[in-house]
């Protein structure tokens, strides 16, 4: 089993439901889910003209490898109808492999770990409530936070699980 870390995040069609149905699906496809965040509202970052996102982090205990764990993340995305026409812009459910153990790697289809993750603080604070010293690009992930300035993320008083 190999430890992962899958962000969760979506702004549409009640957003709240679709992260705890996808979790249930990543949990059923990908092997148990280990521990969730709680969830957190975010204010959209790069299109400002959309509703809040709602998003949360899992760490699941895997047998799959992190092509075949990206491939699930693809499908339960597609299964919820994500829309993909905007960069950065509304989307049902958008799944990203944050992190995998053991693995680093550039790759486009598949970077590890994932090349935005230590920008954000909708990432980093549901991260942080779950691995705080996980290692991301040289430093702990408390460490990234600790130096963002805040981007509009607070507790939704949501549980992913
Ligand atoms: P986006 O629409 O910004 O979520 O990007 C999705 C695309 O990024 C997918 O088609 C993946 O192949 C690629 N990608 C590269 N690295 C990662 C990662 N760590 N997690 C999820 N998707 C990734």
């Amino acid at each position: 089993m190999s430890r992962a870390y899958v962000g969760f995040g979506g702004n549409l069609s009640d957003p709240a439901v679709t992260l705890r149905a996808a979790a249930a699906e990543l949990g059923r496809e990908a092997g148990p889910i280990a521990a969730a965040s709680p969830v957190y509202r975010s204010l959209p970052v790069g299109v400002t003209d959309q509703p809040p996102f709602l998003n949360a982090v899992a760490a699941l205990d895997t047998a799959l490898g992190p092509d075949e764990l990206l491939d699930v993340l693809l499908a339960v995305e597609a299964a919820h109808g994500r829309v993909r026409e905007v960069r950065w812009g509304p989307r049902t459910l958008d799944l990203d492999l944050l992190w995998f153990e053991g693995v680093l790697r550039a790759d486009p289809r598949l970077t590890l770990p994932h090349p935005r993750a230590h920008e954000r603080e909708f990432v980093l604070r549901p991260l942080c409530d779950l691995a705080p010293d996980l290692p991301l690009h040289g430093r702990p992930a408390r460490e990234w936070l600790a130096a963002l300035e805040p981007q509009g993320v607070e507790p939704a008083g949501l549980s992913l699980m």
